[in-house]
């Protein structure tokens, strides 16, 4: 099973602009963006190419968020900062924005390794510990509905299959079992700096940012991404959701925060447009739902839809966060009254209403 990750579609980002100016630090080393805040870029498998993760000076050592994945490039890289330009320093706060793999595939060997405690909301926490907890290795049958329900042929779901099922809990590193729970409107000191909390959904189910207001910084993890469009998919875990209705709302939310932030995203580079970035989100999907209920004069599965919202051909590797991201678009029509859904031998129909 493919794993939650983000991207699809390259997208617009005018009115950014990147203070940086496309200086990255190198792999095991970290880059000053502001005082006290320090940007650690790993490399990660797939199109994304790098996470982000920062470190926030604290009292007695940084506070850490994100980790990158769990593969060996990452803890070799983590190792050269912590014998490197970190060698004075422990971690005092494992900070999660949310779940995927990306951001806390070593959270759990970052706690071990420094003693910390991992801070994460209880939305991000509960489904990690939920995925990693599934331990069957056959693709549930469940699974398989709902694949066949999007419209997949025999072939694209052998090709899924034999993937096995439950890999999340192969690919992060064993969490630990308690954590401290982070919510909306909290207000954690770290520092000289206080960070509130603004948790978004639609990518992922209660994803933290954090806000220094006074400071003027936002820690934004993949609730905002410059240039690519974070994944928004409808999954089996909750077949009647409305992620995109939930992806609306949260960029509404954001759009009350200055407009003059220095964004830190969780992938690509720091910019300032906030508000130009979310306006372009929210166009671009709203577009796409226009452009769906247009091409549903006609019945179609999910499936059928990939021509309408992706710009690139879907191969087996996408296929699975392809599927999630056209039934998000599809689930959202449905839920404004615009498209009706008939299951006809399992498989779903959708048309314009
Ligand atoms: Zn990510």
């Amino acid at each position: 099973m493919a794993t939650l990750l983000e991207t699809i579609a390259p997208t617009g980002h005018k009115g950014l602009t990147y203070p940086f100016g496309g200086t990255e630090p190198a792999q095991g080393d970290v880059l000053q963006v502001a005082p006290g805040i320090d940007w650690v870029r790993l490399k990660i498998p797939g199109p994304l190419k790098h996470v982000n993760c920062w470190l926030l000076a604290d009292t007695d050592g940084d506070a850490l968020i994100d980790t990158g994945m769990n593969t060996t490039e990452a803890r070799d890289a983590w190792k050269a900062v912590f014998n490197g330009p970190k060698s004075d320093t422990r971690i005092t706060k494992m900070i999660g924005t949310h779940f995927h793999p990306d951001h806390i595939g070593l959270a759990g060997w970052m706690c071990d390794h420094h003693a910390a405690p991992l801070l994460m909301t209880r939305g991000e926490w509960l489904t990690a510990r939920m995925l990693a907890a599934d331990a069957r290795d056959s693709v549930p049958t469940e699974v398989l509905a709902f694949w066949r329900g999007a419209g997949w042929d025999d072939d694209q779901i052998a090709h899924a299959t034999a993937k096995g099922w439950a890999g999340f809990r192969r690919i992060i590193t064993p969490l630990p079992l308690s954590y401290t729970r982070l919510q909306d409107g909290d207000t954690l000191t770290i520092g000289a700096r206080d960070w509130r909390i603004v948790t978004g959904s639609g990518h992922s189910p209660e994803h933290a940012c954090l806000l220094d207001e006074a400071g003027g910084i936002l820690i934004a993890g993949d609730q905002v991404l410059p240039r690519i469009s974070p994944n928004v998919s409808l999954g089996v875990t909750e077949p009647g959701a409305d992620p995109l209705g939930e992806w609306f709302a949260s960029i509404a939310k954001l759009k009350t925060l200055p407009a003059d932030l220095l964004v830190l995203p969780g992938h690509g580079d720091p910019f300032t447009g906030l508000h130009a970035r979310l306006d372009a989100m929210d166009r671009e999907h709203r577009e796409r739902l226009d452009e769906l209920e247009v091409f549903l004069a006609e019945p179609r599965r999910s499936i059928d839809c990939f021509g309408r919202l992706f710009r690139r051909a879907i191969g087996p590797d996408m296929l699975g966060m392809a599927t999630g991201e056209a039934l998000a678009h599809l689930r959202r029509l449905e839920v404004e009254g615009r498209a009706l859904r008939e299951t006809v031998d399992g498989v779903w129909w959708w048309r314009a209403t």
